[in-house]
């Protein structure tokens, strides 16, 4: 199956494509691993006239700590998160999510950038960017600005860029003392899109749950924040009680639809099994000081 015909452009900046993308005007697609974009072209289910890929944009793959935060460039691939040094030390969640991505041709392509700008609930690093009460960087025409993940997503592929914005660059905060954070996939088989997904950050203070944040994959129109969980677990002791209840509080929040992976009572039960596994892996890497 072949895409429509389409120009294309390799501008060598952000700067530049913000540029090009203002003259092309709202039709145009940024290209950037075309994972996701490639596809739906061959199936004809996207038909831009112009392809403005920004993958040749230089010093846009990266992972660096830089005044209390992570900082991430839209072109780093799922391949270089699970490579990272700094990742596995510190934000050891990031690469949770990254090595349960597909297989490794499209994690040796597929950008952070593009599996957020996507917008597709099924993708994997929304619902941790939310959990991690991440910021995503965008560049436009009238400059730079910063969107909480929180308000990033929202709706089915839809993201808060204009048209016209590129995302250039995702912002992690530094985890407190007493952090952990964890994402726990449940799917068919390896490589297939979550049938239900769960991303959780907790902090210890003397013990008990100071602070919990969650987040679901696949269960509503964008990746969503569990609050009623997040709430279940306030000031608690981490044990099974606690984490049975913030579970119970997940399933009333995932609103998912039926489909070849399971009917919504299904995902609706494995949203708050996945709820479960991701609270006691953050709960773990707390105890062990790895955030
Ligand atoms: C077989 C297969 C299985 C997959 N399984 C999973 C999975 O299990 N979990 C998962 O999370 N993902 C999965 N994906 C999606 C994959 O992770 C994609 O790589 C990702 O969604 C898009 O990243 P990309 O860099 O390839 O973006 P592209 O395909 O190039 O672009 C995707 C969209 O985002 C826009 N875009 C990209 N980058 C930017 C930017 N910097 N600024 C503004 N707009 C931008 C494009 O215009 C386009 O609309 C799968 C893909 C395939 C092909």
């Amino acid at each position: 199956v072949y895409p429509s015909a389409f120009e294309y452009s390799a501008p060598a900046s952000f700067e530049e494509a913000v540029a090009r993308l203002a003259e092309l005007g709202p039709e145009a697609k940024v290209l950037a691993g075309g994972c996701s974009l490639i596809p739906l072209m061959k199936l004809r289910l996207a038909e831009p006239p112009h392809l403005v890929d920004i993958g040749r944009v230089p010093d846009a793959a990266y992972l660096r700590e830089v005044d209390g935060e992570l900082r991430i460039g839209a072109l780093t691939r799922e391949a270089d998160v699970e490579a990272s040094p700094v990742v596995a030390a510190r934000y050891p969640i990031l690469a949770d999510a990254s090595a349960v991505i597909a297989d490794p041709s499209v994690r040796n392509m597929g950008t952070l950038g593009g599996n957020l700008a996507h917008g597709d609930p099924a993708n994997d690093h929304p619902a941790v960017m939310l959990a991690l009460r991440a910021t995503v960087v965008a560049l436009g025409p009238g400059g730079e600005r910063a969107i909480p993940a929180g308000t990033f997503f929202v709706d089915l592929f839809q993201t808060a860029l204009e048209p016209g914005e590129i995302l250039t660059e995702i912002r992690v905060p530094e985890p407190a003392p007493g952090s952990g954070a964890g994402y726990v996939k449940l799917e068919r088989q390896v490589g297939d899109f979550a049938i239900a997904a769960a991303a959780a950050a907790v902090r210890l203070e003397d013990g008990r749950i100071a602070e919990a944040s969650i987040a679901l994959t696949n269960a509503g129109p964008t990746a969503l924040r569990a609050t009623g969980a997040e709430e279940a677990l306030a000031g608690r002791n981490p044990d099974g009680a606690a984490l049975r209840d913030a579970a119970a509080a997940a399933r009333e929040a995932a609103e998912p639809w039926p489909d070849l992976r399971g009917t919504t009572q299904l995902k609706q039960r494995l949203a708050g099994v996945a709820v479960e596994r991701a609270l006691r892996l953050a709960i773990r890497r707390a105890h062990e000081g790895r955030a």
